[in-house]
């Protein structure tokens, strides 16, 4: 095995190396997002009965239904800010992503990091069909979809090599009419499962199962701080009046709540409002997406934010943090991590973990790191956004997989990007999005098209 250089913590670069003072970085869970990709919103078939889709009864049998429920039922970041998470997820419980036996004994075997969190889109059926989901997801059955008995036996051979953070998602993992029997056997086997959902179908009933099977933490997709904007960005009347009920019903249910917000164009300057609405809800966590224009986003290509702008949005997040009370994650913009530092820098501190919390020990772009995405029908790929198949669960073990892909390895090798990524300061705790580089280059190892930062070795060729 080649050596793991690319692991945050393996190959530091000397500012890292002096802030972690070798301490070693864990993963928060809620890089849950990083490849969830917020399925929202727009129905396409299920009725909405007074801005709430209808429940399983309603619906046809087999994959078509939602589940039912079973009858059985501070991470601080800028200025000290305790992050003062209201419901602290996984974490809370104690759990610890990839610090189990197994991934110890795989990491000291093979060189490689463990998976700590692997979001798996376990259908891809969903009530919605929003413009910019990643999953391109309609209502009804997809063909090929991975049964229960084969995510049964992909958890059996994932906890090998690890005890990840499971992001069961879609699609609406709610329309999976076995749910909680993954969920369920995700926990027999030390793995700790969470739900990324577009909420529209939480009730009671539902609501009432995730605290019984153990679901710490949910995130929904909120992209808009009104009904009016929200549902015409999702095309579906009554959708966010839907969502909003479901996050306060698993809310009453003592089920955390993270709000994504995927930021365009069209909405970068509601991320206070959206925030605000947030906090009114009282959730527990408040993560902007930045847009990565594959799947269905691909139609959205000229609403992702011009870079500068992108830019404003990831410093707007680091003031925010500063005061608010939700903890903040910005996703699927790995230079928020140099912005950390430069913001850091400028105020005389160091990115400590006692100062900014878990922010200081990980890294932007996990893809293929610590992080790996799950399609509906068993293919493997770095995160949801990045287009490539690196295997299939149905003919190779996951492990397998996780351990040999020349993709997966050359991710982990930070000394193989290109452009200005390679040349960067900052590629140890950035990285550069990889989806991005590849939709827009057509090479995952190409420098992130969306960064205005010079590195400093290239400073002196453009003045
Ligand atoms: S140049 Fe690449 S590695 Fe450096 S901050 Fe920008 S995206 Fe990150
Ligand atoms: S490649 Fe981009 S979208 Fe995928 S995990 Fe990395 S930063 Fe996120």
């Amino acid at each position: 095995m080649a050596d793991n250089v690319g692991n945050t913590d393996a190959r530091p670069d000397l500012e890292l190396e002096e802030e972690f003072g070798g301490a070693r970085p864990t993963i928060d869970e809620q890089e849950l997002a990083e490849a969830e990709a917020g399925c929202g919103q727009t129905a396409v078939g299920i009725p909405m009965v007074g801005g709430r889709a209808v429940a399983s009864s309603s619906l046809s049998s087999g994959t078509d239904r939602p589940a039912e429920a079973s009858s059985k039922a501070p991470l601080g970041h800028p200025g000290g800010h305790p992050g003062a998470q209201r419901h602290g997820g996984a974490r809370s419980m104690g759990f610890r992503p990839g610090g189990g036996e197994a991934a110890q004994a795989y990491e000291a075997r093979t060189g490689i990091k463990a998976p700590r969190i692997i979001a798996w889109e376990i259908t891809r059926s969903c009530n919605l069909s929003c413009a910019h989901c990643r999953a391109a997801a309609e209502f009804g059955a997809y063909p090929g979809e991975l049964s229960l008995d084969e995510i049964k036996t992909t958890i059996d051979d994932i906890v090998t090599i690890t005890n990840p953070i499971i992001i069961l998602t879609g699609g609406e993992p709610l329309m999976r009419p076995d749910i909680w029997e993954v969920v369920d056997y995700a926990h027999e086997k030390g793995a700790m499962p969470v739900i990324g959902t577009n909420a529209t179908l939480i009730t009671d009933e539902i609501a009432s199962a995730m605290a019984e099977h153990r679901i710490p933490r949910i995130s929904v997709s909120v992209d808009f701080p009104t009904a009016e904007e929200h549902d015409a960005f999702r095309g579906e009347p009554g959708c966010f009046d839907a969502t909003i009920e479901g996050i306060r019903i698993a809310k009453r249910h003592g089920i955390g709540v993270q709000i994504n917000m995927t930021v365009t164009t069209l909405n970068h300057d509601k991320v206070e409002a959206v925030h605000d609405l947030a906090e009114s809800l009282g959730v527990d966590a408040f993560h902007i997406f930045m847009l990565v224009p594959t799947g269905r986003g691909e139609d959205l290509l000229d609403k992702e934010l011009p870079p500068e702008e992108y830019e404003k949005v990831l410093e707007w997040a680091y003031e925010r943090q500063k005061t608010s009370p939700l903890h903040f994650k910005p996703t699927d913009a790995p230079h928020y991590y140099r912005i950390i530092r430069q913001k850091a820098k400028a105020e005389g501190k160091k990115v400590t973990r006692e100062e900014y919390g878990l922010d200081a020990m990980t890294r932007g772009c996990l893809g293929g790191i610590t992080f790996c995405f799950i399609s509906h029908v068993g293919d493997i790929q770095p995160c949801g956004y990045f287009d490539m198949q690196l295997g299939n669960v149905k003919e190779q073990p996951f492990s397998a997989i996780w351990t040999e892909s020349k993709v997966f390895n050359e991710l982990r090798d930070y000394s193989l990007l290109k452009g200005k990524c390679g040349a960067c300061e900052y590629k140890a705790v950035c990285g550069g999005c990889r989806a991005r580089a590849l939709s827009v280059t057509g090479d995952y190892l190409a420098e992130e098209p969306y960064c205005v930062y010079v590195p400093k070795s290239m400073q002196g060729e453009c003045e």
